[in-house]
């Protein structure tokens, strides 16, 4: 099982249309390509700001020079190219992606992303980030990240069904229930992991079948999945803030916020939130804004948005733009939607005391140096939004011991861990009078560190 991608720095795979079907150790990465001489690529990319966070902290503690030039780089891509009819009985050809970045700390961990914005340099990041943040969570995870280049809305169900399962197909060996294991992001939920799911275990040996099913997480509950993981991102984004409100000395009750993206992530959250008191006011998403300063009912949002496609012209509020979106004033902002979306540009917009990152990467480097100016605290995407990691670890042991949680248990344990990094993440920065992102780097790096000193260098 374990071949010649693991030894690998990059090897990029192209699965041709007519193939026939890999089996056994060939499963794993095809035709090698040359490394790439830098992960960074050129103009302003998504991999340039994890890598501009990471030297922050990196000098900042002085990390081992041999580590860092090996956590500056993934260690595996794959790209591959594939075929799929569609209803019209004619062929499209598609570009899939999987990025793995580090796995020191365990098998490598992150979702998959159906979306036309899906490129390598933004998987690459996304992949760092899962490293950064199963390490700040403290569990046995690496960091890896993939998706499909496309619109997922222009696609029948049977249509991304297929296009879903030839996409597991197409990555083979590459991932696997102790090696890599993939969970939804954007555009991508329970179904298609689902998909995945019986894709790879219809192509593995028949005794190894039944010993698959935590390929993924994210499954629906009846095909293994665990009970309150749906929610988790969107829970533990609300536990952070919970956090920070006690710390703060202040009630949640009757604060406002506004939250960017009503997928998975902002609409649990801004349930979630509104739940202990606190007043939606305004929501953003692809299709527009709306805004509503007496509040939004986010369950009624939730149904509208899931009718009409999104939250554009609902009836019980205001029409607004993204810029006037951005200015609303209120005690709390979730971007919970697109990375890149708090830049040096949008930041001065912000008229708020807190940024939640339920996305990963929402804040560029300069926005950061912006809301730290203006005195806006920050929680961390690699701390804030990793419930959804640490319950698809939850998942993962669940399905590994044939176990089966309840939601009671499934929260209290999320609430700990989270709780628990949290406040590393706050100590570290009042200890190194640092920023929280650099502070919750400085705890992933250091947990990073300590491990390859142990292990050291093969050979
Ligand atoms: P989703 O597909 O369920 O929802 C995405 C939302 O973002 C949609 O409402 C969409 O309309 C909106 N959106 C997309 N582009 C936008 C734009 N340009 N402006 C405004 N809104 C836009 O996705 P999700 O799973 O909720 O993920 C959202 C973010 O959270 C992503 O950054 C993802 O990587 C991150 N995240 C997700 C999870 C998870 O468990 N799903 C875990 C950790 C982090």
């Amino acid at each position: 099982m374990t071949t010649a991608i693991h030894d690998t720095q990059t090897r990029i795979r192209e699965e041709r249309s007519g193939e026939s079907r890999n089996n056994g150790s060939q499963r794993r990465a095809a035709a090698a390509v040359p490394p790439s001489e830098s992960p960074v690529v050129e103009g302003k990319s998504l991999y340039q700001n994890v890598t501009t966070q990471f030297n922050r902290a990196a000098d900042l503690m002085r990390l081992d020079p041999d580590v860092r030039k090996i956590l500056a780089q993934t260690k595996n891509e794959l790209v591959v190219n594939f075929p799929v009819k569609m209803n019209n009985g004619h062929v499209e050809m598609f570009t899939g992606y999987r990025v793995q970045h580090n796995d020191a700390l365990g098998p490598f961990k992150g979702g998959l992303r159906f979306h036309p914005d899906v490129r390598l340099d933004e998987v690459r990041a996304l992949a760092a980030w899962m490293t950064w943040k199963c390490a700040v969570a403290g569990i046995p995870f690496g960091g890896a990240k993939g998706g499909i280049q496309m619109d997922p809305s222009r696609y029948s169900a049977p249509e991304l069904e297929r296009i879903t399962r030839r996409f597991a197909y197409a990555l083979g060996d590459n991932i696997g229930p102790e090696y890599d294991i993939p969970a939804p992001d954007v555009n991508t939920n329970a179904q298609i992991m689902a998909w995945i799911l019986d894709t790879y275990a219809s192509t593995v040996p028949p005794h190894e079948r039944q010993r698959n099913i935590h390929v993924v997480t994210g499954k629906p509950i009846e095909a293994g999945g665990s009970v309150g993981r749906d929610k988790a991102t969107g829970q533990g984004v609300v536990y952070t803030i919970q956090e920070w409100a006690t710390d703060k000395g202040l009630s949640l009750e009757g604060m406002t916020f506004i939250v960017q993206g009503y997928g998975n992530v902002g609409s649990w959250a801004a349930r979630l939130l509104t739940r202990l008191g606190a007043r939606l006011i305004a929501v953003e998403d692809v299709t527009g804004g709306v805004r509503h300063p007496e509040g939004i009912d986010p369950e009624d949002l939730l149904r509208y948005a899931r009718v009409h496609g999104g939250v554009f012209r609902y009836p019980r509020g205001e029409f607004v733009d993204h810029i006037m979106f951005m200015q609303t004033p209120a005690d709390i902002f979730i971007p919970a939607a697109m990375e890149n979306q708090i830049t040096g540009q949008t930041a001065p917009w912000l008229n708020v005391r807190l940024v939640a990152e339920g996305a990963n990467g929402p804040t560029d480097p300069d926005a950061d140096e912006v809301l730290r100016n203006r005195g806006i605290d920050l929680i961390p995407d690699i701390l804030c939004n990793s419930g959804g990691v640490i319950v698809s670890y939850f998942e993962w042991l669940q399905n590994k011991r044939s176990e089966f949680w309840d939601i009671e248990e499934v929260d209290a344990k999320l609430h700990k861990r989270i709780t628990t990094a949290y406040r590393k993440v706050r100590d570290k920065a009042v200890e190194l009078d640092t920023d929280w992102r650099t502070a919750a780097y400085v705890i992933a790096l250091t947990r990073l560190e300590t491990v390859y000193k142990e292990r050291g260098i093969f050979p």
